[in-house]
């Protein structure tokens, strides 16, 4: 993990870059941050930059033997501690899981992190042959740089069992770095807080979450400013939603789609048939799904039966204009062309051309049925 990669935060990366430079790290020090603060990453980061053999002004070089390693998970001198289940289970046995979980989601909580552990309702925590192996590794001599790092997430977990480190948080072996991380500091035994240099790390600010789903997750800004103002600071619950977003976009473009259609708008039905391509097959097929239940909706009312209860009220507004522009025979030449479509997606038709298709023969569609009610 390094610096760049993990969004916003710029004054307490400087800080921690600066204690590097300035040669004042801290031989102790406690990460405090809440869920989706980014604690964890900064800690990785901060190990990654400490151990580089030649960091820049812009943080560690990304190159030499050290930072391959970090990249990798392999330095030999960096370890992690995390709560893990069972009495007997060390970090060093699931750390693979562990690695793979932060680098799908570097914001990973502790649920989650349970739950990729099958935890279902075990306690999970860092237990006393954890306490002891990390105790003997470090009496060793570093492999490497000379520099020895452990990372303890989730430091809460300790319990009772961090009695076992006080000594070692107290005076650490020579060029030992402890980096602890925790949510909330009053979990923690006072005596191991007291010992430690602790770095307290806010919620993001609502900019930085909304600029980064912005550049990462394509949102627009709109609708990024406002899943920032839902997340509180907590970049993993933003993530979550701007992820959500995404599965749920498939269906919305239907409406803007179909609103096109009715409207004759072919440059941005164009536009629009590439960014439905851009989705995927399987997305397409939702899209399909959605339109065949919206015009489904449609001839249902004209019949007077109202199943639009839950839909919002530009979806309500976009049946009304159907009721008004189509005729039933329409509603139901356009369901089975969806159909139809749905099997040529399947099929591995191209998306964008069988779009296209469709809106060209249902605007004559529309445009004889016209002609034959004016007649
Ligand atoms: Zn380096």
């Amino acid at each position: 993990m390094f610096f760049d990669q993990i969004p916003g935060r710029s004054e307490v990366k400087e800080y921690l870059k600066q204690t590097i430079r300035q040669q004042r790290v801290p031989h102790a020090q406690l990460f405090c941050g809440p869920e989706g603060s980014g604690a964890l990453s900064l800690a990785l980061a901060f190990a990654t930059q400490l151990m580089c053999e030649k960091p820049t002004d812009s943080g560690a070089c990304g190159e030499c033997p050290s930072c391959r390693k970090n990249t990798h998970w392999a330095h030999p001198d960096v370890h992690v501690t995390f709560p893990t289940i069972g009495a007997q289970t060390k970090s060093a046995d699931v750390i693979q899981l562990w690695r793979e979980g932060f680098q799908k989601q570097p914001f990973m909580t502790m649920t989650e992190w349970f739950a990729l552990q099958e935890a279902d309702n075990k306690q999970g925590g860092i237990n006393k042959d954890e306490c002891l192996h990390m105790l003997k590794t470090l009496q060793m001599k570093s492999f490497e740089s000379g520099k020895k790092i452990w990372i303890i997430w989730g430091a809460e977990y300790l319990g009772k069992e961090g009695n076992r480190l006080l000594k070692l948080i107290e005076e650490p072996t020579p060029d030992t770095y402890i980096l602890l991380v925790a949510e909330e500091i009053q979990d923690l035994l006072p005596t191991i807080v007291s010992r430690c240099q602790v770095l307290k790390i806010k919620p993001y600010p609502e900019q930085e979450i909304s600029d980064y789903l912005v550049s990462t997750y394509h949102l627009e800004r709109h609708e990024a400013i406002q899943i920032a103002s839902y997340a509180e600071g907590d970049m993993h619950r933003a993530i979550q939603m701007a992820q959500e977003d995404e599965q749920q976009q498939a269906p919305l473009l239907w409406l803007p789609w179909f609103q096109y259609c009715l409207q004759a708008k072919t440059a941005q039905v164009l536009e629009l048939n590439g960014t439905i391509e851009q989705l995927g097959r399987e997305k397409v097929k939702q899209w399909v799904q959605f339109g065949l239940g919206f015009l489904r909706m449609i001839l249902l009312l004209r019949k007077g039966v109202d199943q639009t209860a839950t839909l919002s009220d530009a979806a309500k507004k976009l049946v009304q204009f159907g009721i008004q522009g189509l005729t039933e025979e329409n509603i139901i030449q356009m369901m089975d062309d969806l159909t139809e479509l749905e099997s040529q997606v399947e099929r591995n038709g191209q998306i964008r051309l069988l779009l296209l298709a469709r809106y060209v023969r249902w605007r004559q569609w529309i445009a004889e049925q016209r002609a034959t009610k004016a007649a």
